[in-house]
């Protein structure tokens, strides 16, 4: 059984193409990555999964229920933080835990057990008109959390949390993935992703450009090595020399006499000598593994943020 089972997936909004034909099965227990630039489609396609959209072709299902035709089924077996949440401004955290706690028949609960785990329950009897957006990012991830839910959708989770409360969220992600919840989020902060899935997907303009581990994505880029070159100064015409170089994927310039290339193996020593022929001194180099962020860039030519 897939948690997520999408079929040729399009939504068109007039003239825009928000998704197109969009092929993704998404196995029970995995951790996926949604990522993509602003406007890319994820929003939609987990809105679609909400059956807050409705597809224009295509169908998904959700462990088996099509979201749009059995939605109730469908959705009693997701927690969701949605973008663009909103909590209740007349209602104190414990109060919003409890009514996740009612809606989903989930009794045994304790809500300040909720409210503790997502780090707010100090907050527990304070209205949330007065929580900072982190603490109310924290209350609705604590109300998608209620009821041990079989999937987790999170659409941009880590907006509006501190490094601090990121790294608190990936902790939460990664114990409900153990205790067996497929875990599926969109994101934009490669860092985020790369952390803690262990599939990603890459939308671009509505397109799914790849699907795979972080490992093979990295070796679909041929190796996918990042050499890191400091020279004794960039000079911006010979650049694009090493870009036409065969095995040379991308080519960054850091500003500060240093330029990331991503390439093949083979390619490394071309690179260094084509800088030499021209007349520019190579100060250093080293090898690292390539980035999720440097695939991304590679895949969409854009750095996500
Ligand atoms: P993302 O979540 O990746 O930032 P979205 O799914 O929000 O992307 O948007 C994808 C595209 O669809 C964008 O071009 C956006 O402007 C368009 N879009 C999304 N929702 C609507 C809507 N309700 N009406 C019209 N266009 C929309």
């Amino acid at each position: 059984m897939k948690a997520i089972d999408a079929a040729e997936v399009s939504k068109r909004y007039g003239s825009t193409t928000a998704l197109d034909r969009v092929d993704l099965a998404v196995e029970e227990g995995e951790t996926f990555g949604f990522l993509g630039p602003n406007g890319a489609g994820k929003s939609t396609f987990i809105n679609i999964l909400l059956d807050f959209a409705k597809p224009s072709d295509g169908r998904v299902g959700i462990f088996g229920n099509d979201c749009q035709t059995e939605g109730v089924a469908a959705r009693e077996r997701i927690g969701v933080l949605p973008e663009g949440y909103s909590t209740i401004d007349r209602l104190t955290g414990r109060q919003h835990i409890e009514y996740a706690i009612r809606s989903k028949n989930a009794h045994d609960t304790n809500p300040l057990d909720v409210l503790d785990r997502v780090g707010i329950r100090d907050a527990a009897d304070r209205k949330a008109s007065g929580y900072s957006k982190g603490m109310a990012q924290r209350l609705v991830l604590g109300m998608a959390l209620v009821g041990e839910p079989d999937l987790l959708l999170l659409d941009e989770p880590s907006t509006g949390l501190d490094p601090n409360g990121a790294a608190e969220m990936r902790k939460i992600l990664r114990e409900e993935n153990e205790r067996g919840a497929t875990i599926f989020f969109s994101s934009h902060i490669l860092e985020q992703v790369e952390a803690v899935c262990d599939r990603v997907g890459i939308l671009q303009n509505g397109e799914l450009v790849a699907v795979d581990t972080i490992e093979g994505l990295r070796n679909s880029m041929g190796g996918g090595t990042k050499l890191v070159i400091t020279l004794a100064e960039i000079d911006e015409d010979t650049l694009p020399d090493i870009r036409a170089l065969e095995g040379v994927e991308t080519v960054v310039s850091q500003g500060d006499s240093t330029i990331e290339v991503t390439c093949t193996n083979d390619a490394k020593m071309d690179i260094i000598v084509e800088l030499h022929q021209n007349g520019i001194d190579v100060v250093n180099f080293r090898t690292e593994e390539a980035s999720l962020e440097d695939m991304f860039i590679e895949y969409t030519g854009s750095g996500g943020r």
